[in-house]
């Protein structure tokens, strides 16, 4: 009689968006798979980002990043049944300093599959009623917009049921070293250990924290619904977007980094990033300021809350903006790295992305991750 072999085990620790990527591609990989969360639901920060896949907008080594990460979103989407829009992605000029900036990024390589708008069809795309002359647009073909408050439930009861991986809720994890995860419910064995932990990866490993300079940024956001905007449409980035995007990058938006801060002090203060998504049940995510912690403190700030409002007002020419909710969202930041990927342990990957687009990397960065392992897989799975 023969025995099917067993093909290694590999314990995730955190079912946010980066550790289900990871999940989904060590499935696929041919490994098992259990993921530990300490939470009944992942709450975190993978359910109150915009649901943003951003991938044009990302420069350098993100935007490779981003390239390897879009067909994959579009297979897991596929697959587990997350309705990704293909809405695109709107980068919005209201004035003549944002208008040069996008003259700038249309020219280089990064946006070859990008068309420029003219003010009517901008207006369109923003659902207004009618353009003003002033405005202009970008329109990135590849992105898309999944709700993130579905996605990853979905991604994560999509593991679950495979006949590989498993999905334990309301199991905290407190150690993990050398083929042993230690967990309020126990020892799990474990051939290897993927931590993803996202801004809490320092209650785990310190030091991790420290050598990398890792905090929390605390983001505020809004959810509305606005008159005579209905559905899912283009994601919307603004002037404020292009200063924290790395593909876009030159002389012209140097000029809009000193424009802003001349006129719209305000919102540089805050560390605003003026976007919005849209989507299915009529709804729009707003946001967005950045506020580094050690620890955040939970407080949201009206005025920082009303600045957005306003901007978003403005953005849609649509208002009174009806606020169904506000909350606070934390991811883990550092001045100094993109993407941390440590080995803190023997049989331990630890991966925490340090900057806010870890929902459009994920896939990628599962990938990466599960293809630099060097377990030995059964025949039929290597
Ligand atoms: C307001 C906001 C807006 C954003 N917008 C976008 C966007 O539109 N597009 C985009 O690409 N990115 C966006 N981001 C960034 C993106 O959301 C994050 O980069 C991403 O969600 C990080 O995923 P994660 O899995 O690392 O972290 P998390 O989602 O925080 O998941 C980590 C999980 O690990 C669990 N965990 C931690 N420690 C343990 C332990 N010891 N035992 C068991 N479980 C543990 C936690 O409970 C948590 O569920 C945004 C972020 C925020 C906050």
């Amino acid at each position: 009689m023969t025995t099917t072999p067993t093909p290694p085990q590999i314990v995730i620790v955190g079912a946010g968006i980066i550790g289900l990527s990871h999940a989904v591609a060590a499935l696929d990989a041919g490994y098992r798979v259990t993921v530990l969360e300490q939470d009944a639901r992942a709450v975190s920060a993978s359910i109150r980002n915009f649901g943003h896949l951003g991938f044009g907008a990302h420069g350098g080594e993100h935007g490779v990043l981003a390239d390897e990460a879009r067909p994959l979103w579009l297979s897991i989407a596929e697959r587990a049944g997350v309705a990704a829009h293909r809405t695109g992605t709107l980068v919005l000029a209201r004035d003549a300093a944002e208008r040069e900036a996008l003259d700038e990024a249309r020219t280089q390589e990064r946006f070859a599959n990008a068309a420029a708008l003219d003010a009517d069809r901008t207006a369109a795309l923003l659902g207004r009623a009618s353009a003003s002359p002033e405005l202009a647009g970008l329109l990135l073909p590849g992105d898309l917009t999944v709700d993130p408050r579905t996605a990853v439930a979905t991604i994560a009861a999509w593991v679950n049921a495979h006949e590989r991986g498993r999905v334990r809720f309301g199991t905290a994890v407190f150690a993990a070293e050398d083929g042993r995860v230690v967990t309020a419910r126990g020892d799990v064995f474990a051939d290897h250990v993927i931590v993803t932990a996202g801004h809490l990866i320092g209650r785990l490993y310190p030091e991790i924290a420290e050598d990398h300079g890792i905090g929390e940024c605390a983001l505020q956001m809004l959810r509305v619904r606005a008159r005579a905007i209905d559905g899912p449409g283009a994601a919307v980035l603004t002037g404020t977007s292009m200063l924290r995007y790395s593909a876009f990058s030159g002389p012209a938006i140097e000029r809009l980094r000193a424009h802003l801060t001349e006129t719209r002090p305000e919102l540089l203060a805050i560390q605003a990033n003026i976007m919005l998504t849209r989507h299915t049940d009529g709804t729009i995510l707003i946001g967005d300021t950045h506020a580094a912690h050690r620890s955040a403190p939970p407080f949201l700030s009206e005025t920082w809350s009303q600045i957005v409002l306003a901007e978003i007002t403005d953005v849609l020419g649509a208002g009174p903006l009806e606020v169904l909710e506000r909350w606070q969202g934390v991811y883990a930041q550092s001045a100094t790295h993109g993407i941390v990927t440590t080995h803190p342990r023997p049989g331990v990957t630890a991966v925490t992305v340090t900057t806010g687009i870890g929902m459009t990397l994920g896939p990628a960065l599962g990938a990466r991750t599960v293809g630099a392992l060097t377990l030995s897989l059964p025949a039929t799975h290597s």
